[in-house]
């Protein structure tokens, strides 16, 4: 009797689906604001313009709609931290800082203002036999690396790795899965520096079958991506690396790096 062996079995990689939502524009209305931590700010939007909203992937990105600072229309990625259709609500999680817009607009907020939301247009969804999940972020990361941690499956493992400015911008995360969370302390300034991460990696083990993701200011996601290729042997099929901002340049990012899967 002969065994036969696929040369290259498709189960043994991680494969990521793209599904296609319809592409909508809603105004919503600010029901409340709230300081999460020292810098983040967590805005709940409400109203009928939610009804059907679809968000099917926690890396998945909305548009908003906002005055510039000169007070031209423009527009910004941020993702559906958590959208609940019983009551009707969509938590955005925005980061502090100075200079932006989106920024400006979510410090300003207070409940009855109005936001025009576009999106999610699409979502990626990683499927597989994936035996652990490492996510690696800053804080613009957050609210996709809470909500994926807050989404998997009981005992699923997951390790976190987030660079925050202080202690005070760690965030607990409820969650069936088994969460171990390394936190990283910088100044914002320092945000495009890969170093803080790269010495916490090198005490985490990767073992095969490990999902890595990654968003961060892109110089640092990309340095991250090629400390794990080349160091670490991570194959490029088990990364998903996103540059969520470009230091020193408006509304700029990297959504795939080096084709990221
Ligand atoms: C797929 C995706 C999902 C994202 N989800 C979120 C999210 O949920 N929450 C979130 O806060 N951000 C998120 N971001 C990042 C966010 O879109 C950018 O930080 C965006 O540039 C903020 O817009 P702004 O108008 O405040 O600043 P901009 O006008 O774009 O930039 C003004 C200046 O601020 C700098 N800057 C931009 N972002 C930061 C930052 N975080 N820290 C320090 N300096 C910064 C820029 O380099 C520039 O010099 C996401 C990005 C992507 C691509």
């Amino acid at each position: 009797m002969s065994i036969f062996r696929p040369i290259f079995d498709r189960s043994n990689t991680p494969d990521i689906q793209r599904v296609r939502h319809e592409l909508r524009k809603r105004t919503l209305r600010v029901a409340s604001v709230q300081d999460l931590t020292p810098h983040m700010i967590r805005v709940t939007l409400t109203g009928p313009d939610l009804e059907g909203f679809v968000s099917s992937s926690p890396d998945d990105h909305i548009k908003i709609f906002i005055p510039d600072l000169d007070g031209t229309p423009t527009r910004r990625d941020y993702t559906p931290r958590r959208y609940d259709p019983q009551t009707g609500t969509l938590l955005l999680d925005f980061v502090k800082h100075d200079g932006g817009p989106a920024a400006a607009w979510a410090c300003a907020a207070k409940p009855g203002d109005q936001l025009q939301i576009g999106g999610p247009r699409g979502s990626q969804i990683i499927t597989g036999q994936i035996d652990r999940w490492l996510l690696i972020g800053d804080e613009t990361a957050l609210p996709a690396i809470g909500r994926r941690i807050e989404e998997l499956s009981v005992g699923t493992s997951v390790t976190s790795v987030v660079a925050v400015p202080v202690v005070a911008d760690e965030q607990l995360f409820v969650t069936a899965a088994n969460h171990i969370a390394h936190w990283i302390h910088r100044p914002s300034e320092n945000a495009d520096q890969a170093d803080g991460f790269i010495t916490t990696l090198e005490g985490i083990e990767i073992p095969d079958r490990t999902f890595v993701w990654i968003a961060a200011e892109a110089s640092v996601a990309k340095a991250l991506r090629r400390y794990l290729l080349e160091e670490r042997k991570v194959a490029s099929k088990w990364i998903k690396a996103a540059g969520y901002w470009v230091k020193g340049l408006v509304d700029a990012s990297v959504k795939d790096i080096d084709g990221g899967h």
